[in-house]
């Protein structure tokens, strides 16, 4: 899914759980989960990096907005305001992992991005994997309830 539907989720566990450990436990896990649900994919990987890497910047910006806002408007405590920051950053850190080793082929992160596949039920060229609004359906859903989730 979008690093957005990510962090989002992950903002979410972070307003719920006190513990950045927790955090942590529950949200790496969470993000293959999702993963494995239908999804497109932006990444044009036929075109490289410099080709792809704004799409990225504004995937990233675009789940930290929206928590952002919720946390000013929502009037957060320092405290909550880690606690969000904190569970988006490792909701979306598998995808992290799975960049550095398809980037750098860092043998430990073999295994991670391995399962990171795995989890994709759809290859990346079917028509399930397009950039299109149907594929959207489940990040736009995820997110909405994340964000309702944040503003309860
Ligand atoms: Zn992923």
């Amino acid at each position: 899914m979008i690093l957005t539907t990510h962090a989002l989720a992950g903002a979410a566990i972070g307003k719920t759980v006190a513990n950045p450990w927790l955090i942590m436990v529950i949200v790496i896990p969470l993000h293959y989960f999702m993963d494995h649900f239908r999804h497109g994919e932006y990444l044009d990987k036929k075109m490289g990096l410099r080709k792809n890497y704004w799409k990225i910047i504004l995937d990233i910006s675009l789940g930290l907005s929206i928590i952002g806002s919720v946390a000013y408007f929502k009037n957060f405590s320092p405290v909550q305001m880690f606690l969000v920051f904190w569970g988006a950053f490792f909701s979306m850190f598998p995808d992290l992992l799975t960049f550095l080793y398809w980037k750098f082929k860092i043998a430990f992160l073999k295994k991670p991005y391995q399962l990171h596949k795995w989890v994709h039920k759809f290859p990346p060229d079917s028509p399930e994997s397009q950039w299109n609004l149907r594929n959207s359906v489940n990040d736009i859903l995820f997110s909405l309830l994340a964000i309702v989730w944040l503003f309860l």
